[in-house]
């Protein structure tokens, strides 16, 4: 993709919008970002892209600037559908996400995981496999740095984990991971959706661009998710916590079980850290993950059993009195909250709101 001298419009300025800007002037492409903020809103941002030739369209979205665009990047905050967008799309101007954009720079093979709840959690866990397997690994997305950032630092890596949420995956066109996860798939986001229906979708288009050397690894434990068993070109290596599979992955009596064209490994997981039903899940997509994409399996076991889980998810706070107290913030939708209630034999109370 030549960047020189084009007029890009990046739409929404945050960490996302300023990274993709920060890219695209270093490229010598002609730089306009607009956020419907004011500048006092986004004075940091403007700060941290001082010294580069860019112009900013704040306060508003006028429809010259983006009908003056050759291609117009949109920030994963910004929905695709305002008005602005939609008039630059009829008039054929491209408009993409910026892991679109980053995935045409990004040489490394990537690993995406998408789903409602767990991405945060089997996207760190995957990158410490491939770490603990001795390749170098760039993990970001939605989590921690933007993937243009590691276009723009210029480092060579030998893996990219991306947590890609439904929202970037609106603006792809060619994004294609070697391996595609699809943890699970509940209601979220219904403020911003239309329908539950088309957050599916929008989901689903992960697997969009993967052909039949490719990777989809599907909790078949889920019937939505393993409803698109059938609909994509990549191949499926299906995931269970419920159900013993002849090929994929899944767990029973304490082992988790990979099986997948001839090599099969099992990992007991009674050394595992992760509580939680649903930490079986993440650990399971995570193996299979970085299975399919080249480690060995004592190394990612390794990396597994060390890996201590996230802050705010199923994070034991403290033992008082026999009482365990967790702290489980981060579940913000009806499903993260069943499955984390799920995981606990004994009588529960839940504090909520
Ligand atoms: P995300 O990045 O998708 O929001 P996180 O890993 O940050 O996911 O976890 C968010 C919440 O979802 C936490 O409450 C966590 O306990 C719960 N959770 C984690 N993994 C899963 C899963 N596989 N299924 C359901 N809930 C999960």
């Amino acid at each position: 993709m030549e960047l020189k001298d084009k007029k890009i419009l990046v739409v929404g300025l945050a960490r996302t919008g300023a990274s993709v800007a920060r890219f695209l002037a270093g490229r010598g492409a002609r730089v306009t970002v607009t956020d419907k903020r004011e500048r006092e809103a986004v004075a940091s941002f403007i700060e941290s892209l001082q010294g580069r030739d860019i112009t900013f369209e704040l306060g508003r979205h006028g429809d010259e600037t983006f009908l003056r665009a050759d291609m117009i990047v949109v920030s994963p905050g910004v929905p695709m559908d305002i008005p602005q967008l939609r008039l630059a799309a009829s008039q054929g101007i491209p408009v993409i996400s910026e892991i679109e954009l980053a995935y045409r720079f990004i040489e490394a093979p990537i690993a995406a995981i998408t789903g409602t709840n767990g991405k945060t959690t089997t996207t760190t866990l995957t990158g410490e496999i491939f770490k603990g397997c001795g390749f170098t690994t760039f993990v970001g997305g939605n989590i921690g740095k933007p993937l243009i950032d590691q276009v723009t630092s210029g480092e060579r890596v030998d893996r990219v984990v991306a947590e890609i949420s439904s929202f970037q995956l609106e603006g792809i066109e060619r994004f294609r991971p070697r391996v595609a996860v699809l943890l699970n798939i509940t209601e979220d986001h219904l403020d911003r959706y239309a329908s539950f229906q088309e957050y599916r979708d929008a989901k689903a288009r992960v697997f969009a661009n993967q052909t039949s050397d490719d990777f989809a690894v599907l909790n078949v434990d889920d019937p939505l998710v393993a409803g698109y068993a059938k609909k994509i070109a990549a191949r499926v290596v299906p995931m269970s916590r419920h159900c013993a599979l002849e090929q994929g992955i899944f767990y029973r009596d304490g082992i988790i079980t990979f099986t997948w064209e001839g090599r099969v490994e099992r990992f007991p997981t009674s050394a595992f850290k992760l509580r939680g039903v649903h930490n079986l899940d993440n650990c399971m997509a995570a193996l299979a993950t970085a299975l399919l994409m080249g480690c060995e399996s004592s190394p990612a076991l390794a990396a597994v059993e060390s890996f201590p889980g996230l802050p705010h998810r199923m994070e034991l706070v403290a033992t008082v009195n026999g009482v365990a107290y967790y702290n489980d913030s981060k579940g913000t939708n009806v499903g993260s909250v069943v499955k984390s209630l799920e995981s606990f034999p004994g009588p529960i109370t839940l504090i909520a709101g």
